[in-house]
């Protein structure tokens, strides 16, 4: 009888390892396929830009500009236009990084944030022209912090994006920066869906997305809140959550205050 249950065992233990290798097998090719989805969509996106901005300067040195000085400016509008929304693909290749579990490196240096928001809210103009969207800046105190300059912009993007996406109506959208002592509080407020309170402990994790509702007509990876969370905790910072389903959310970030 021994020898039976023995190979009953064998055979239960092999299909279960083989299940395991399955299941993990099948989680690594649909990270493989998002990552694949991911990389193919920002190489698509930066062709549009790239080959605007060509076509501007092109026709910008086809004929004297100096004699049609509003067609020039015209040209170079665009271009300006274009080259933001160059800047705010970088943003997706610094998500590219969330992927392989590749820890964030800082180029550390003096980051004034209001500064980089207002940078960031210009760059953003037409799609807060889009959404019919107000967004406005209040700071307070000398705001600068070290840190890296170009994580940071990603950081204060990645929670305006979310802000304008996560909205039904007319967003409305406050960021208000604040310096004292203990550091600079940046915090970003919607008037959006909101997030129900189940979920605000999960959605700075990898490709979590709330699971329900309005959120899904947005497109998303769920890869921004886990790279805002590892940008914050990389500058010694923290970040919490304040939201009501139906009437908004608040990101409210603190970072240590800048010592020389
Ligand atoms: P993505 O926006 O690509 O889905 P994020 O990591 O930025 O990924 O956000 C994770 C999830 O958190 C979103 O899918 C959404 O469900 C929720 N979320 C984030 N920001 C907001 C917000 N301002 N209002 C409502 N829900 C939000």
């Amino acid at each position: 009888k021994l020898p039976i249950l023995f190979s009953i065992l064998l055979v239960g233990v092999t299909v279960f390892s083989f299940w395991l290798l399955y299941r993990n097998w099948q989680k690594q090719k649909r990270l493989t396929d998002i990552k694949n989805e991911f990389i193919s969509n920002i190489t698509h996106e930066l062709k549009t830009p790239i080959a605007t901005v060509g076509v501007a300067m092109e026709a910008l040195s086809n004929f004297n500009a100096l004699n049609n000085p509003e067609r020039a400016k015209e040209y170079i509008d665009i271009s300006k236009q274009e080259l933001s929304r160059l800047s705010l693909l970088v943003d997706k290749v610094l998500k590219l990084s969330m992927f392989e579990n590749r820890e964030i490196e800082l180029q550390q240096s003096p980051v004034d944030l209001r500064e980089i928001t207002q940078e960031v809210i210009s760059s953003m103009r037409l799609q807060i022209e889009k959404k019919k969207a107000v967004c406005q800046l209040e700071v307070t105190g000398n705001a600068i912090v070290k840190g890296d300059k170009m994580h940071l912009l990603s950081v204060v993007y990645n929670l305006l994006d979310n802000a304008l996406k996560y909205s039904t109506g007319k967003p409305v959208v406050n960021v208000n920066i604040r310096a004292d002592e203990q550091g600079v509080r940046l915090q970003v407020t919607d008037n959006g869906i909101g997030i129900p309170s189940e979920y605000t402990g999960k959605i700075f994790d990898k490709f979590f997305r709330v699971p329900h509702g309005d959120v899904h007509t947005a497109k998303g990876y769920g890869l921004g809140l886990s790279y805002v969370w590892q940008v914050v905790q990389k500058h010694g910072g923290s970040i919490e959550v304040f939201s009501k389903p139906g009437e908004g959310t608040t990101f409210s970030i603190q970072l240590p205050k800048f010592s020389a």
